[in-house]
């Protein structure tokens, strides 16, 4: 049966894997959340005291890359997978504030970008992946049959994170939130090594104002076309 890759890039809380989870449930793909890695490596860092406000020992950290396994286990309750770092469920740990404020700094070292990119290529090799992160249609899946770029205001992005923290039971402020997402989004389109950047075969979205609903039948549409495309291609 004929399978596709999915890639979604976009900036911070532009509501990714949200649309990545419903599209992988309904044509049966698996869903991979690159940024689970990312932040997986730098709750490591947290852990393991190599990252803190003032300093971060890159090359510690690097030289320390082998001990690093990451692993996504399916979860039936959630109806998607939680990441591990080592044989530990760390799903909760890698969703805070304090992890958000670091990951962008974690991901600008080259040595953890080839390391992670090898092992999502690895989780796509046979298609029918959604895969959602900043570089999966410009470095990891250039191949990708349908890539996407999300968007929306800064703004509407602060208020989405704010939400999903207040509702996990975080204490947290919406101006600390905001710098957050703008800060992030700076190091992410600035970086040297993979930078955010839109591909050139991309279909950007903006979901300032779309419905959960109307962005699914939209989106939904465009993977039936890429697949039919696809199918057409194989005949
Ligand atoms: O997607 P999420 O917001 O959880 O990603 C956390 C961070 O991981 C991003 O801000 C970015 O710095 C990094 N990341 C990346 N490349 C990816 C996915 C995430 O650099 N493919």
């Amino acid at each position: 049966m004929s399978k596709i890759t999915i890639a979604i890039d976009g900036f911070s809380s532009t509501g990714k894997s949200t649309i990545a989870k419903q599209l992988a449930r309904h044509l049966g793909y698996v869903y991979v959340d690159s940024g689970a890695m990312y932040r997986a490596v730098t709750f490591y860092a947290m852990d393991n005291d190599l990252i803190t406000d003032d300093f971060f020992d890159v090359e510690a950290l690097i030289s320390q890359l082998e001990n690093i396994k990451i692993s996504f286990v399916f979860n039936e309750d959630l109806g998607f997978a939680e990441v591990y770092l080592n044989g530990v469920n760390i799903e909760k740990e890698i969703r805070t504030l304090r992890v958000s404020s670091f990951v962008s700094k974690v991901a600008e070292i080259s040595e953890v970008r080839a390391l992670l990119v090898k092992q999502q290529q690895h989780m796509g090799r046979n298609k029918g992946v959604v895969m959602d992160g900043r570089d999966i249609g410009t470095v990891v899946f250039v191949d990708a049959e349908l890539k996407l770029f999300m968007t929306a205001s800064a703004e509407t992005r602060a208020i989405r994170r704010y939400n999903e923290l207040l509702e996990r039971g975080d204490d947290v402020v919406y101006e600390d939130v905001l710098r957050n997402v703008q800060e992030r989004d700076y190091i992410d389109s600035h970086r040297e090594d993979s930078p955010l950047i839109m591909a050139e075969d991309a279909i950007e979205i903006d979901n300032s104002t779309l419905t959960l609903e109307a962005q699914f039948d939209m989106i939904l549409d465009l993977a039936n076309k890429a697949l039919e495309k696809e199918k057409s291609s194989e005949t």
